[in-house]
């Protein structure tokens, strides 16, 4: 069964990965008893791995989409953006993955790196990208496209954002995968109008679990422009390193106690916030492992994550 077909089957459970930039990082990552290793035993339906926009980490990003295709015990996804290259390069590079078994990608446009000389590129968006895997490679791949609950940071509306969306389904996408959002209001009035809007694709949910203050702030403002619900940022109000969480010499005499109740409490918010989606009546659940164990797994077995499978 592909991805697409288990979420129209029942609700998914998945983790992302991202390609660590040392050998040190992929040892930990992809080693013997590593945390790939360490994450199979929850039994995931999949695992996605990041893709560096232009290119940056291609290497990498592989290598870690081989091992989880020639384990065998999860499906391997990879992260595939478009900007800044060729239809050629491009189509190689799919090529590549399939090669390697790996026929499962999350198709979309990326964001050109900072101090990137070159051009954008033969296509401009994720729309373009799933219509050009289409026409080059006709079914073999799944493809999943990105969604985003409160809108694209850079979209005229929502409602052009929604008509996008639609594109890229008409364009043969398979299923969503979200941005995250932690406002939960948002994500149902979303939910309802892109099923108004005739989006039958299953909703696969984009959770990154909150257990640093400094990375919660961090993915929330840095590109996409999060709400944060009250509750959330009395959970960083209450737990603040002073002077700031990003100072790496911080002057707070309880610096270790902080970071443990935060990371407590965020876990805590973040289990709550998978029972909220769940309720909504959306596909399946995708963890950011984050490259780690631990946290994730108390998380994915307290929601109960477990029991999909
Ligand atoms: P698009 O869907 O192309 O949308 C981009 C903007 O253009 C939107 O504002 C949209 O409204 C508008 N638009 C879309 N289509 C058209 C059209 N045909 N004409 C005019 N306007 C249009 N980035 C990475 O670099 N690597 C990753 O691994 C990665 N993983 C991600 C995983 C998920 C689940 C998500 C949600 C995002 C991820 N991103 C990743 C970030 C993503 O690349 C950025 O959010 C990027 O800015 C937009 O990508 P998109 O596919 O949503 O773009």
């Amino acid at each position: 069964m592909n991805v697409s077909e288990i979420l129209e089957r029942r609700n998914a459970f998945s983790f992302e990965v991202f390609p660590p930039k040392t050998d040190v990082g992929m040892e930990k990552l992809c080693g013997e008893g590593g945390v790939l290793d360490q994450l199979y035993t929850l039994n995931p339906d999949y695992i996605s791995c990041t893709y560096g926009a232009g290119g940056t980490n291609v290497g990498k990003n592989l290598e870690v989409l081989k091992k989880i295709q020639n384990d065998g015990k999860a499906i391997p996804v990879t992260h595939f953006t478009c900007i800044g290259n060729t239809k050629e390069g491009i189509k190689e590079q799919l090529q590549t993955y399939l090669d390697n078994g790996i026929n499962h990608m999350l198709a979309l446009r990326g964001d050109l790196p900072f101090g990137w000389t070159g051009t954008g590129g033969d296509l401009h968006y994720a729309t373009e990208l799933v219509k050009f895997a289409r026409q080059e490679f006709g079914d073999k791949f799944t493809i999943a496209v990105a969604g985003s609950p409160e809108g694209h940071i850079a979209c005229r509306s929502l409602e052009a954002d929604i008509a996008f969306l639609k594109q890229k389904q008409d364009n043969g996408a398979d299923y969503i995968m979200t941005q995250l959002c932690w406002d939960m209001d948002q994500f149902r009035y979303w939910l309802d109008a892109i099923r108004a809007a005739g989006i039958w694709m299953p909703v696969d949910v984009g959770i990154m679990p909150i257990l640093d203050q400094a990375a919660t702030i961090n993915m929330a403002l840095s590109r996409n422009g999060c709400v944060m619900p009250r509750e959330l940022c009395e959970i960083i109000s209450k737990n603040w390193i002073f002077p700031n969480p990003f100072d790496k010499e911080p002057f707070d005499a309880d610096v270790a106690g902080k970071k443990a109740s935060f990371k407590e409490a965020g876990i805590e918010y973040t289990i709550r916030q998978i029972d909220e989606y769940r309720a909504c009546g959306i596909n399946g659940i995708h963890l950011y492992a984050l490259n780690k164990f631990d946290d994730v797994a108390r998380i994915a077995k307290e929601a109960g994550l477990l029991d999909l499978i």
